[in-house]
């Protein structure tokens, strides 16, 4: 029924890929298109073992996504409806505007942010409203789990639970194992930015900053464990404000062990996470683009991994019936079992799924509307329906205030 392309063949974008493979009634034709092409010959020889009945048919090749012509190019030739940007947020808007240039719909799990200052916010993307408006075309913003499914959840509670929701709480938490001393669960660069930036929360109308991990408290994640959890900004809590002007507080947390937090320190205390580059033997580096090629790359976890992660959403405030209601709702997720599935670790496939499932909703119309778009913005209810159907099931816990 619908062609789309794949950009990015790295973690998330091998789970996309089998995910579209399997839901092959939407998802007949898809081309993987990335820097390194063997990375996406490897996807599809994969697809090919391990999903022998799928009717989707794949092809691959190279692209360089920070060059619009040669996307432009590889669009036009491949002819898709939609592309889902699964490269890294450098790329974003890059993208954005070959998706213009050639009539596209456009997807995305992680908003733009420029590779020389670390700062991650909306208003790049959200200024192509009105040129995506006036072409017709759909972008969707941000349609991973967090940001992507943590939004649904909270429109989900608005929809269903609360009159008004006045207190937020995003709360993150990878209690899996993955036996190596120091390696991130995503792209290296991008999740070492995130954490070694200052922590960002709204409080009263405004942005409140912290230093980086300043505050934390102890967080019980129903079926998997009580788990140290710091305040981090997060890209969704930015639209979320927007769209739920009732919010008093919104806050977002992610669980890290002590070891990880010693690893960073170290890190950071002699310069391996910066992003400014250095003079070495003749070549300007950053040093966090060295480290990135150290680290183990984070699908290489996949296949050791043991144990859950909890993502979900706590929203507190007054209910449908004007009383005063605390309501959570989340997803659990294996690595080992998400191992089995699609031979990825439980991070790749959280930010995979939502992905397929955004753009299954898009390509189905579904989810339909000219212009740039978060999550939040669209009925929670057929997508909760697609998370129970592809993999991410949906639960609720009434009543219990988890994150004080
Ligand atoms: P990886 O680093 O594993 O993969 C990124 C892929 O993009 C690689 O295949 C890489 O190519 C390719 N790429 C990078 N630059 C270019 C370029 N200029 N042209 C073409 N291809 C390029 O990252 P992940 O798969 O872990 O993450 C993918 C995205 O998902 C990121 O944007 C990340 O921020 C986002 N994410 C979102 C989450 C959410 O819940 N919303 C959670 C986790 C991640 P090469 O192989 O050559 O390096």
């Amino acid at each position: 029924m619908s062609k789309v392309i794949i950009i990015g063949a790295g973690g998330v974008a091998n789970v996309v890929a089998k995910k579209c493979a399997q839901n092959d009634g939407v998802f007949t034709e898809v081309l993987i298109a990335t820097r390194t092409v063997r990375k996406a010959d490897a996807v599809v020889a994969e697809i090919h073992e391990h999903l022998p009945n799928s009717q989707t048919r794949f092809s691959t090749t190279t692209v360089d996504a920070d060059n619009v012509p040669e996307l432009v190019r590889v669009i036009r030739e491949f002819g898709p409806e939609m592309v889902i940007n699964v490269a890294l947020p450098y790329q974003d808007l890059t993208i954005m505007d070959a998706c213009l240039e050639t009539g596209v719909h456009y997807l995305d799990t992680a908003n733009y942010e420029p590779k020389d200052v670390a700062k991650f916010e909306y208003s790049w993307q959200w200024a192509y409203r009105e040129r995506f408006e006036k072409a017709g075309l759909m972008a969707l913003l941000g349609c991973g789990f967090d940001p992507g499914a943590t939004q649904v959840f909270t429109a989900y509670h608005a929809k269903h639970h609360f009159k008004e929701i006045h207190y937020l709480d995003i709360v993150d938490c990878n209690n899996g194992d993955h036996g190596k001393a120091f390696a991130t669960n995503f792209n290296p660069e991008i999740n070492i930015r995130e954490i070694t930036a200052n922590g960002r929360y709204w409080e009263n109308g405004q942005w409140v900053e912290t230093a980086p991990l300043e505050i934390s408290q102890d967080i019980y994640y129903p079926k998997v464990a009580t788990r140290k959890s710091f305040v981090l900004y997060h890209e969704e809590l930015e639209s979320l404000v927007v769209n739920f002007p009732t919010i008093k507080r919104a806050r977002f947390w992610m669980t890290f062990g002590e070891a990880y937090i010693k690893h960073l320190n170290v890190l950071e205390g002699i310069g391996m996470t910066s992003i400014e580059p250095i003079d070495f033997r003749g070549q300007q580096i950053a040093p966090i683009e060295f480290l990135k090629a150290v680290l183990p790359a984070p699908e290489s976890l996949a296949a050791n991994y043991t144990g859950q992660t909890c993502i979900g959403v706590q929203a507190k405030g007054i209910g449908q019936d004007g009383e005063e209601k605390v309501h959570f709702v989340y997803n659990v997720s294996d690595h080992a079992e998400t191992y089995r599935e699609v031979q990825a670790q439980g991070v790749s496939y959280t930010t995979g799924v939502p992905a397929m499932i955004g753009a299954m909703l898009m390509l189905t119309g579904v989810w339909k509307k000219a212009g740039v778009y978060n999550v939040e913005e669209f009925d929670p209810d057929p997508f909760i329906d697609a998370m129970n159907t592809w993999g991410l099931p949906v639960d609720e816990l009434a009543g219990i205030e988890l994150v004080k």
